[in-house]
């Protein structure tokens, strides 16, 4: 009547296994078999743990060498047409390809904080990745054509079943649902043959054309599934918890009314936030369970329980898959109880209604353990719950309900076990690391006047403009520079102590005025200092401010082999000391031209961190705002005019649902003001953002009120820029005039057509001229040459616009 299960485990291992062979894989140095073997290795590795943690299912499925929906591509015989695959190419060979593209075509050095790689047709170019949901985690992207056929190739999962099968294991496989896959893929025009009717690219959903063959294809799959006697499989259906329009809700009864009969029973997995919108639909399908988030959207439980039928399994998601925080089990009891109750009271005399505990999502999104984790603060560790944590906490509330159930005492371990938690889970609440009264104080006395800039922004302006003198479209860049294997042998040397402090400093200044020499020497006018003391632009405030602690090893999976360690936001924020200030100082002594402070901003760090669960997460960034607002005034006073605060987390902050976007900007543009505004009308304020949908979101982004935004453009050809001219954002902008991530150095002509491009939409006092973001992940000779042409580029507008029109013709011969 009850069982446990997750909906799917962490696959790069409890010590980033999968990322070393992949990484030796690639780099030709393990073969084939090895790689495999290591996946297979993992693979046994994780169904044992679930096993040994009770559940009473293994999931199947969720194992992948670098991306589910790269995995499902495959596995539904859909790989794009453009990479033009030959008859005898292996299938590990296609993937690699597909996922990574060909190493000549310079796709694979991708920044990690960057999206949506735009490609033509040619075969070189790996998959656009973008973010899976609002997670940290990036997926391939499906590509779609009219003629997109698909085709069951189900060998290598009914591989994987029989593996575990030959374990006697208990197996529930996990597939991502049909409705996902194609909503979450991109639908191209034909890249040989576009299609020639007029209407193509305005019909409203095409990828629903492919449905019926694609659902052929499920069923195919199904069927493969059930010939090995695999009772249930779970379909991941994330996408319910999106504003769906009416045409993609009419497919969901198409969808599970046509995968019914195939065999095997289907769980219908949702999760990450509330079905609003498509609940009472979703409990009506034709399938023989349904999963629900009970941590993201328990608002919709109690509608379930009444509209779900009796007969329907109905999992609850009860343990946190996107957090680390131990969870609350005597709340998670009740909730269980809750659902059987409803079951009981509704269906007097019916079969009483199956329930399952589960995590609420996949726990790919979690750490694999902290049990043994050397956890920088030791006294939050306890609090912390990885993966191996939540299958026993799972466990636990599966032998308690059990017992309730029959009616018989909780068994000793159990109620030991429960007994430990909730003193855990009180010591939390009650921990005086949680409160810095100092902190709550300058939250109650924050004033309307603290998110305000003293005067409005065109007073700013001309006050900016006095004080700095810049010529008209001013370079720079967002950050950082090249972070060589110097650099990161340094860091590394002082962090375990092998360098002393003075010595490291002594190294990072020499670096910094290596770096601002150079910014003077090819002619740069509003300088940085390179960033090299930084490994990563959040960590690295974390490690600074109060509030933060680090794992050791609490590694989760961002996209293939590249994994994260986000920092651990467990109490109050506070900043006991200044952070950047010393290198800013220093950096500025050395030139006349202005040097910009460089500072993370409180929605990225608070987007990239393990949060609190105890308070709003408003408040978390209020408080992050209000240490960044410290820095920023003593950045100030210590001489320095120019700050940049980033923010390229800001977009994907963004809800899942619309009706919620306006209470989030509100509070995340109000967070960034506190942070930015305690300066004087003459301190320009920048800010970044990375590659963004930003059309939608502009009054907003204006509301932000920053002197000068840099964002990336360069690779839309600056189409994203369109939307702020139509718009008439009021502030100045740095539109990227060159795509760092890729070393190909761009031509001078082409960034002049950019500039020249953005000039058209954006008045050209309000232009800057910079790359599209920070230049840590190139090399120095590259990054000298694109500089170079970068400020001649600047330059050559500079007499274009000091020109009558019709000169900028001299351009077309210039290399
Ligand atoms: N200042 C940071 C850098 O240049 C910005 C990075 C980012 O936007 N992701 O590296
Ligand atoms: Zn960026």
């Amino acid at each position: 009547m009850i069982k446990s299960h997750v909906l799917g485990f962490p696959r790069v291992g409890e010590q980033r296994e999968l990322k070393f062979e992949l990484e030796r894989f690639w780099r030709g140095e393990a073969t084939q078999e090895q790689l495999l073997s290591t996946g297979k290795a993992l693979r046994q590795k994780h169904w044992q743990a679930q096993i040994d943690s009770g559940l009473d299912w293994v999931t199947v499925g969720d194992f992948s060498f670098y991306d589910l929906m790269a995995d499902h591509i495959q596995l539904l015989g859909c790989e794009p047409a453009r990479f033009d695959f030959q008859e005898g190419q292996g299938q590990l060979e296609r993937y690699f390809r597909m996922v990574r593209g060909q190493s000549n075509a310079g796709t694979h050095a991708r920044c990690s904080l960057s999206h949506g790689t735009s490609h033509d047709s040619s075969s070189g170019f790996a998959l656009e990745m973008t973010k899976w949901f609002d997670t940290n985690y990036h997926y391939m992207v499906p590509e779609f054509h009219a003629n997109t056929q698909f085709l069951a190739h189900s060998q290598n999962l009914i591989a994987q079943i029989k593996e575990a099968q030959a374990l006697s294991l208990p197996v529930k496989v996990s597939l991502i649902g049909p409705l996902t896959f194609l909503y979450l893929g991109k639908f191209k025009q034909d890249w040989k043959n576009a299609d020639p009717s007029p209407n193509a690219d305005t019909k409203p959903h095409p990828a629903l054309d492919l449905l019926g063959d694609l659902l052929n294809t499920y069923a195919q799959i199904l069927l493969d599934i059930h010939r090995q006697g695999v009772e249930w499989v779970q379909m991941d259906e994330p996408i319910l918890s999106l504003d769906l329009s009416p045409q993609w809700q009419a497919a969901l009864d198409q969808a599970y009314s046509g995968l019914k009969a195939c065999g095997p029973k289907i769980l219908l997995a949702t999760y990450f936030g509330s079905t609003q919108g498509q609940t009472s639909q979703i409990c009506k399908l034709p399938v023989d369970g349904l999963h629900v988030d009970c941590v993201r959207a328990v608002e919709d439980l109690p509608l379930i329980l009444d509209w779900l039928p009796n007969y329907k399994v109905l999992s609850l998601g009860l343990v946190d898959g996107r957090n680390i925080w131990k969870t609350d089990l005597d709340k998670a009891l009740q909730r269980v109880h809750s659902a059987f109750g409803a079951g009981k009271s509704k269906a007097q005399g019916q079969e009483q209604r199956q329930v399952w505990l589960s995590s609420s999502c996949s726990l790919l999104h979690s750490p694999y353990s902290f049990t043994d984790d050397q956890v920088v603060n030791p006294l939050v560790n306890p609090w912390l719950s990885g993966a191996l944590e939540k299958l026993t906490e799972i466990n636990l509330l599966k032998q308690a309900v059990q017992a309730d159930l029959q009616g018989l005492e909780r068994p000793l371990f159990v109620k030991n076990a429960l007994q430990a938690q909730s003193s855990i889970l009180e010591n939390r609440a009650n921990s005086p690391l949680l409160n810095n009264a100092q902190v709550a104080q300058s939250l109650g006395s924050l004033q309307s006047s603290d998110s305000m800039r003293a005067l409005p922004f065109q007073a700013r302006q001309a006050l900016q403009k006095k004080r700095f003198d810049l010529p008209p479209f001013p370079t720079t860049t967002i950050g950082s520079f090249p972070q060589t294997k110097e650099i990161r042998s340094l860091r590394s040397a002082f962090k375990k102590g092998q360098l002393n402090e003075p010595d490291y400093w002594t190294a990072i200044k020499a670096e910094i005025s290596a770096v601002v020499e150079f910014q003077e020497e090819i002619g740069i006018d509003v300088l940085v200092h390179g960033e090299a003391e930084r490994n990563d632009m959040v960590e690295y405030f974390g490690e600074q401010l109060e509030g933060f602690t680090f794992s050791a090893n609490g590694w989760v999976q961002s996209y293939g082999s590249r994994c994260v360690k986000p920092p651990i936001l467990f109490g109050d924020v506070s900043r006991p000391t200044p952070m950047t200030v010393e290198v800013a100082r220093y950096a500025q002594s050395l030139t006349h031209k202005p040097v910009k402070g460089m500072l993370t901003g409180p929605v990225t760090i608070l987007q990239w961190s393990f949060v609190r669960d105890d308070q709003p997460r408003a408040t978390t960034a209020l408080q992050i705002a209000l240490a960044i607002r410290d820095e920023v005034c003593d950045l100030e006073a210590a001489g320095i005019g120019m700050i940049q605060i980033d923010e390229p987390a800001y977009r994907e902050g963004l809800p899942l649902r619309k009706a919620q976007w306006g209470q989030y900007l509100e509070w995340a543009s109000r967070a960034f003001r506190i942070s930015a505004s305690g300066v004087r009308s003459d301190t320009q304020i920048h800010t970044h953002m990375c590659y963004s949908e930003f059309n939608d979101i502009l009054p907003a982004i204006a509301d932000m009120d920053a002197d000068v935004i840099t964002i990336e453009t360069s690779r839309s050809d600056m189409e994203l820029l369109r939307g702020f001219g139509e718009f008439k954002y009021p502030n100045e902008i740095g539109p990227g005039v060159y795509d760092i991530h890729s070393p190909r150095v761009p031509r001078l002509r082409e960034m002049v057509r950019l500039i020249r491009k953005a000039s058209e939409v954006i008045p050209a006092q309000n232009l800057w001229v910079n790359p599209d973001c920070g230049l840590k992940t190139r090399d120095w000779p590259e990054t000298e040459a694109a500089l170079k042409l970068m400020v001649q580029a600047a330059k050559q507008l500079r007499q274009e616009s000091s020109q009558p029109r019709g000169v900028g013709s001299i351009v077309e011969v210039l290399p």
